[in-house]
């Protein structure tokens, strides 16, 4: 019986291999390919590729057209494009902020005191008399048995909020992350958590430490024209920041005067407080509409079909602007073609290997130079259920003057991606390290973001800091070059001739592997406890 078995085991595995394609070479991403695409997309006829331009036709077509020849299928119902409606709101604030106290009134200067933006789809906003309550730093964070909203009705209300979280600077690293900047740090939670409790505006105090930023990129930032992505999510009337300075003035005319308002929002024990003063604001809208698209294909798998591995690269970027030594293109060869090229290296190498048991997804997103749109009406509209989509693996701006060892990991102990990483790159004979700068927040800044909050975990990583067989004083000067000349600039160009892909390409080889290991597994990566975002997977 026992030898039965065996002889049927064997057949059954002689016959499985027979279905193989060639097991014997081991699959690569084709640099050649790679360069190809690079160099295509960071052409000068794609224009630089700006949503809503003849750029973004020509570059969503190109990539239609280039998954359709590897023989994908559209991974949209049909379709290789999910449309993307997108909103600019360019909307002009009163001139004044009033607040309003039982004895005397503060007038905040528009720009110089506070700035104040809405996502309201709607000619005017405004908050009337709105009831001021400090709410600490804003946080409701469960994992930490935190809540700084807890015990009142804030319909109507307008939070006041300290901006990053209580870790900061606390000298405690296990109060929250320590320095390292968790999600609720971020401006963009302060406003969603607000908008969830209910209340009608928010405003975050500047600081500028904990903020990383000065006032002056409030104001040249919270100024202008925005390009929007609208939800079901719910929003507030007005999302503003105000000076600490103004802020002083607010608390010395409120209930809370005399109080160290920093010191008491570091309380675990911190409940919010009224502050017997009424805020008064109003802005105007002009408001445009128009579609962009992100280009979705699909690798269906053999067995678990309805499970995926989701690639994604955005392939926007700035387009036609203001020249610089001439040079009026911003053609974005590291960022994104290169991340965009690497999606369709990636899909031909997964053709090119044994089918997978599960589906692999490629999907190359607009408007991440805008704010992450793309990706953000993906998560509020997923074409792939989210708790069944396994894994993200985001690309995005892949430079590097050759091959590196290190493999840097941003949001380094979030969850067990980590792992399939790291295991990875000791395949590479690399090694892996986290974000040296996590407390700048680089997790929270590009598309993996906006899956990681709908509770997919997200592997985001480059070689960055050793190379194999480049001094340190090369790597240093290509970053220093790279940051000073290039980002952002029209001069982010390929040249076939100069442009090193040795690395890139080592980077990618090792995004497909961990693809590729996770495509044909049954196992889910889990988010690690701690994680902000593990409580949105359950
Ligand atoms: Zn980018």
């Amino acid at each position: 019986m026992k030898n039965c078995l065996k002889i049927i085991v064997i057949v059954l595995f002689i016959s499985c291999e027979n279905n193989k394609k060639d097991t014997t070479t081991i699959v690569e991403v084709d640099q050649t390919t790679l360069a190809h695409h690079i160099e295509r997309l960071a052409s000068d006829e794609f224009l630089g590729r700006k949503p809503f331009t003849e750029g973004e036709v020509k570059t969503v077509n190109y990539l239609k057209d280039e998954f359709e020849k590897l023989g994908l299928l559209p991974g949209n119902d049909g379709s290789f494009f999910q449309e993307v409606p997108m909103v600019e709101i360019d909307g002009t604030p009163s001139e004044t902020m009033i607040i309003a106290g039982k004895n005397e009134s503060i007038a905040l200067t528009r720009l110089q005191d506070f700035v104040a933006t809405t996502n309201k789809v709607v000619p005017d906003v405004s908050l009337e008399n709105s009831e001021l309550v400090y709410a600490g730093y804003g946080i409701v964070a469960p994992e930490y048995g935190w809540n700084d909203y807890e015990g009142i009705d804030w319909k109507g209300k307008t939070a006041v909020v300290l901006i990053n979280d209580p870790g900061f600077k606390s000298g405690d690293s296990t109060l929250f992350k320590g320095n390292e900047m968790t999600y609720y740090g971020r401006w963009t939670y302060k406003y969603e958590e607000a908008a969830r409790q209910g209340a009608a505006g928010v405003l975050i105090i500047h600081d500028t430490e904990p903020a990383s930023y000065g006032w002056n990129v409030i104001e040249s930032s919270w100024s202008g024209a925005k390009l929007i992505i609208e939800s079901d999510l719910p929003i507030l009337n007005v999302e503003s920041w105000i000076s600490g300075e103004s802020a002083q003035k607010m608390f010395d005319a409120s209930a809370m005067k005399g109080q160290d308002y920093k010191t008491l929002a570091s309380n675990k024990n911190f409940t919010p407080v009224p502050l017997d003063v009424n805020v008064s604001v109003a802005i105007k809208n002009k408001i445009k509409k128009d579609v962009s698209k992100n280009v979705v294909a699909l690798l269906p798998g053999t067995d678990s079909k309805d499970e995926y591995i989701m690639y994604t690269a955005h392939w926007d970027h700035f387009g036609v602007g203001k020249p610089i030594d001439g040079d009026s293109i911003y053609n974005g060869a590291v960022d994104n073609a290169s991340g965009t090229a690497g999606l369709l290296a990636i899909a031909e190498a997964f053709k090119k290997s044994n089918p997978t048991k599960r589906s692999i997804v490629f999907m190359a997103l607009t408007g991440e130079e805008q704010g992450l749109l793309g990706s953000a009406y993906y998560a509020v509209n997923p074409i792939y259920n989210p708790k069944k989509t396994v894994a993200n693996i985001n690309i995005d701006a892949l430079a590097s003057p050759g091959k590196m060892k290190d493999l840097t990991i941003t949001g380094y102990g979030q969850s067990e991606m980590d792992e399939y990483a790291k295991e990875a790159a000791l395949k590479q004979n690399r090694y892996i390290i986290p974000d040296p700068e996590a407390e700048k927040g680089y997790f929270f800044r590009s598309d993996h973001f906006n899956f990681a909050k709908i509770g997919i975990p997200a592997l985001y990583a480059s070689g960055s800091y050793e190379g194999f067989d480049i001094s340190i004083e090369a790597i240093t000067k290509f970053k220093e070059d790279y940051g000073m000349y290039k980002y952002h600039q029209p001069s982010d160009e390929y040249h076939a001739e100069t442009t090193e892909l040795s690395g890139v390409q080592l980077d990618l080889q090792l995004f497909f592997k961990v693809g590729l290991k996770l495509s044909n597994e049954d196992y889910f990566p889990k988010w690690y406890n701690g994680s902000e975002f593990k409580g949105a997977r359950k």
